[in-house]
């Protein structure tokens, strides 16, 4: 089943999620819906404070693109981070274009080591404790973000939020056109 992504301004973007034990109810099916969720909007990855469930929970896929076809094949990876937790980052960072589905439209480059160890638990609530890099190491501080209260344009310098700050509100206000569903953000 598809969610109602919430929005930049939204409440829920802006707290500080909660862990989950193994008995939060339904979550096989919430899992299978926030990924079903994140392909139908082409998105990376997901965290649960984007479909509006404060708890810490995401979820990261990559698919090939065809660009014959313009459709995408079966994902190569796929991962469900529960709890998550971040040890130790890599001393390199690097910059890479960030965009978000809370935040449609805007794209923005965002400075981020390139490694780090995390621990989490998986959907099976299997422990990891592992060192994570490329692409899945990018989305994953991105997600941990989320879980954080933050969004991605937080991180951008003062000027750069300035520039923006028209298309944010507009987004805030559902002033927006976007090819999956959001859900309005509260008054
Ligand atoms: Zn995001």
């Amino acid at each position: 089943m598809i969610l109602p992504i919430v929005g930049y301004g939204h409440p829920t973007l802006r707290k500080t999620a909660s862990p989950i034990t193994q008995d939060y109810p339904d979550l096989k099916e919430l899992v299978a819906n926030m990924f079903e969720t994140m392909y139908n909007a082409d998105g990376v990855g997901l965290a649960a404070p984007q479909v509006d469930l404060p708890i810490r929970l995401f979820v990261v896929g990559f698919r090939p693109y065809d660009e014959k076809t313009n459709t995408y094949g079966d994902p190569t990876e796929e991962y469900t981070v529960i709890n998550p937790e971040i040890v130790s980052f890599g001393e390199q960072k690097d910059w890479f274009n960030e965009g978000c589905l809370s935040v449609p439209d805007i794209h923005e480059d965002v400075l981020r080591p390139t490694t780090l160890r995390m621990r989490w638990q998986d959907e099976n609530w299997q422990q990891h404790d592992e060192e994570i890099t490329g692409l899945f190491a990018r989305v994953a501080q991105h997600e941990i973000d989320h879980l954080d209260g933050k969004v991605f344009t937080d991180r951008l310098s003062s000027l750069r939020r300035t520039m923006l700050k028209r298309r944010l509100n507009d987004i805030q206000l559902g002033r927006i056109q976007t090819k999956y569903r959001m859900k309005p953000n509260k008054r």
